[in-house]
């Protein structure tokens, strides 16, 4: 049984690899997300050019099936505009190479809102590591938006409460950047959800697969 791992930054299968910044090495058999996340927004401005030429040229590999992380953070110093711009700018690489978006979202809900309504985004949306509550599900209901939990879960009685309400088809699960194991998210995720972890496992990766257009999760 293979635990599909929405986002992660360690190189494995059945994962989808965020890659660093200005990543080449693309492995044949993982897939992977290239995007340019709001913590780099510095980076970003001192290598423009350098950075959009990798977005734009490693986006026709097939191996990378979205974009992202990119997104919004309101704790960090960057001008919310700048960073709306930035994520746009995200939003139109997907819809021009039918990719799935990875989106970081911190207190910025409203403002990632804003975007996908001005874009008229109908690519798949990915909340990852998703924090928010069923009214922030709610007011996305007009996308195709999927929300991924990660080891938080284990910890936060208000996701747990989340998870349960949300439809099991939008659900996706990762470990991110932490020591976790992917399988024990799934474990618990399952018992909190009273279904077995491989009925949960098969329900997310019917999902992956629709949300990232490819066969190979
Ligand atoms: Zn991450």
């Amino acid at each position: 049984m293979s635990y599909f791992n929405a986002h992660t930054h360690t190189h494995s299968a059945h994962a989808i690899i965020n890659a660093p910044l200005g990543f080449t090495q693309f492995d044949e058999n993982c897939l992977y997300s290239i995007g340019i996340h709001p913590w780099d927004y510095m980076k970003y401005c001192e290598n423009t050019e350098m950075l959009q030429h990798w977005l734009y040229s490693c986006v026709q590999l097939p191996q990378v099936v979205a974009i992202g992380e990119c997104g919004i953070d309101h704790t960090i110093a960057v001008d919310v505009e700048l960073q709306e711009d930035l994520l746009t700018q995200h939003v139109k690489l997907a819809q021009q190479n039918s990719k799935a978006l990875i989106i970081h979202s911190v207190r910025a809900y409203n403002d990632v809102l804003r975007v996908f309504k001005r874009t008229d985004c109908r690519q798949p949306i990915v909340f990852h590591k998703f924090m928010g509550t069923m009214h922030v599900y709610e007011s996305f209901k007009d996308f195709d938006c999927y929300y991924s939990f990660g080891n938080e879960l284990l910890t936060r009685s208000q996701s747990v409460g989340v998870l349960q309400n949300l439809p099991l088809n939008a659900i996706l699960f990762e470990n991110d950047d932490s020591e976790i194991a992917i399988d024990d998210i799934y474990t618990f995720a399952a018992q909190q959800l009273h279904i077995s972890v491989e009925e949960l496992a098969t329900t997310v990766q019917q999902t992956a697969k629709k949300v990232f257009d490819t066969k190979f999760v």
